[in-house]
């Protein structure tokens, strides 16, 4: 019998539902119970494929492909699930099934609206998934956007079909008025009366906040709102965002779910290898400094990268300091100066021209002086180019997305070339790898085929293979049905590795990548 458990957020964005969904996730996972996550992003766009990362930060993948909001980064880093096109749904997702169904006759003869067509729609995507134990929807957006009303209407209904098989968690904030030296409730009270409005009642409150709130306030929330003060907890601004599971544990979050569905709650769950991570974590004192070039000056452009870069770095008990350092203002004459400070560099993904050659010039330097490098996707092309133009003589190499010249290092794959639509058209999703034996990368893997996932329309250009090899630069990962390369490495070097897929979105909390646990190792050294 599956539970459903509605994540919902007011008086702001950027609360961290996300993070709180992520965590109830987590807990329940340690009661021994089954869980999924899925995020409904009231946008149209039917992915955020498309989207520009200033807009919308990192896009995630899934293994099976799907161009996803970077929320389901962490529900995969916190709870180690693989989610799929399932977990993520956008309002331009329901309304392209809907008006699709309409044009293929399904409603034939009827007047087709958003209730209950949508909102029959949104609900057969929650209940959809009914082989776990928990379903936990987190709706994007705020409550009284005009987007999510279709979604608190399906919410509404559900609850009331279900009964106590259904819980609304609703995210507040409750901000600090410094000139009167108080914590405000009434920002949440008008959120819940919002709530309320839409017919829905929530039976648990998470209430943001930079200082830690009263029993008093928790009280006065409780009676303002009609809910159980044992089901007002607070999230406190923390350190790291990976101690709010037991943060929320610690409050009994996940007790007050549990009873609120009238599942028995039993003994609370130890989590011995968090709380083993979260020591790690906080012993941690030497600090590793690593330059992330790209060209997006933005923390959640690169989402996944930084998580995975200070997870690996945990591990190697070490704290590390993510140096952004923006391609676009790199050059011949300042790169030793730009790269003084760090002694790796993580070339980062992206598309099109804007500060590409800065990732050039930074790659040569690494490469000239022997500095770890790691190029993701456009990172390993730039490598790829690099090495094209310093060492083979190639001066106008460069990738076919920027130029067209004689020495189309990488190039547009050939299924790619009579695509004409722009979304979710690329190579995506996971795809299997052969690694070489003998390698740095078998190495590192210990193991010779592995599945990493995908996200682009350009690959190494194989023409070029055997110059590549016979000059220094190997070609050790490749897809055994397509033959295209998927690892480029220089073994006379400490740690110089390009990967055309995305390692960044399989590294989890518990299960960091192979290949950012060596990085960070060889940055240390
Ligand atoms: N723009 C490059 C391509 O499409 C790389 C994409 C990426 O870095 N994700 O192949």
């Amino acid at each position: 019998m599956t539970r459903y458990i509605f994540v919902t957020g007011g008086v702001v964005s950027s609360l961290g539902k996300g993070i709180i969904s992520a965590s109830i996730g987590k807990l329940l996972q340690a009661r021994g119970y089954s869980i999924t996550i899925q995020k409904f992003d009231p946008y149209i766009n039917i992915d955020p494929g498309t989207l520009n990362p200033y807009e919308h930060g990192e896009c995630y993948v899934t293994v099976d492909g799907t161009e996803t909001d970077l929320d389901l980064g962490h529900y995969e880093r916190f709870t180690g699930i693989r989610t799929t096109q399932a977990n993520s749904v956008t309002t331009g997702k329901i309304y392209k099934a809907v008006i699709d169904k309409e044009r293929h006759g399904d409603y034939l003869g009827k007047t087709i609206q958003v209730v209950p067509h949508i909102t029959d729609e949104i609900k057969h995507r929650i209940m959809h998934n009914d082989e776990v134990d928990f379903v936990i929807s987190e709706i994007g957006g705020t409550i009284g956007d005009i987007e999510s009303a279709p979604f608190l209407e399906a919410i509404r209904q559900l609850k009331w079909e279900l009964g106590n098989r259904a819980v609304c968690v609703h995210l507040t904030f409750v901000p600090y008025l410094k000139a009167a030296d108080e914590l405000k409730t009434k920002p949440t009270q008008h959120s819940v009366k919002e709530l309320q409005s839409a017919g829905i009642q929530p039976d648990v409150l998470v209430l943001r906040t930079e200082k830690h709130l009263s029993d008093g306030i928790r009280q006065k929330v409780a009676a303002f709102c009609n809910v159980d003060l044992e089901c007002v907890v607070q999230s406190e601004d923390m350190p790291s965002i990976y101690e709010v599971p037991v943060s929320m544990q610690r409050q009994g979050l996940d007790a007050a779910i549990l009873r609120k569905l009238g599942v028995p709650v039993g003994e609370t769950p130890k989590m011995e290898s968090w709380h083993h991570f979260l020591e790690l974590q906080q012993s941690a004192e030497k600090v590793v400094r690593i330059g992330l070039v790209g060209k997006y000056d933005l923390q959640d452009a690169y989402k996944s990268i930084r998580e995975s870069l200070s997870l690996a770095g945990i591990y190697n008990h070490v704290k590390v300091k993510i140096e952004f350092i923006n391609s676009e203002n790199i050059t011949k004459e300042n790169v030793t100066e730009k790269l003084s400070e760090v002694t790796g560099i993580l070339v980062c993904p992206g598309f099109g021209q804007r500060g590409i050659e800065g990732k050039i010039i930074a790659l040569e330097y690494a490469r000239m002086h022997d500095m770890p490098a790691f190029g993701i996707c456009l990172g390993m092309q730039m490598m790829v180019i690099e090495f094209a133009r310093n060492v083979l003589g190639y001066k106008d190499a460069n990738s076919s997305e920027m130029a067209d010249t004689p020495h189309n290092v990488i190039d547009m794959m050939e299924d790619q070339k009579n695509i004409t639509n722009m979304g979710g058209t690329m190579r995506l999703g996971a795809y299997g790898c052969e690694l070489r034996k003998g390698s740095k990368v078998a190495e590192i893997y210990g193991e010779p085929k592995i599945s990493e996932r995908h996200r682009h329309r350009y690959e190494f250009n194989n023409n070029y293979k055997e110059e590549y090899e016979k000059n220094g630069m190997q070609c050790v990962g490749t897809n055994p049905e397509s033959g295209l390369v998927e690892i480029v490495e220089i073994p006379s070097l400490r740690w110089y590795i390009g990967t055309q897929f995305h390692p960044e979105y399989s590294s989890t909390v518990l299960h960091p990548h192979p290949l950012f646990v060596s990085f960070v190792k060889e940055c240390n050294k």
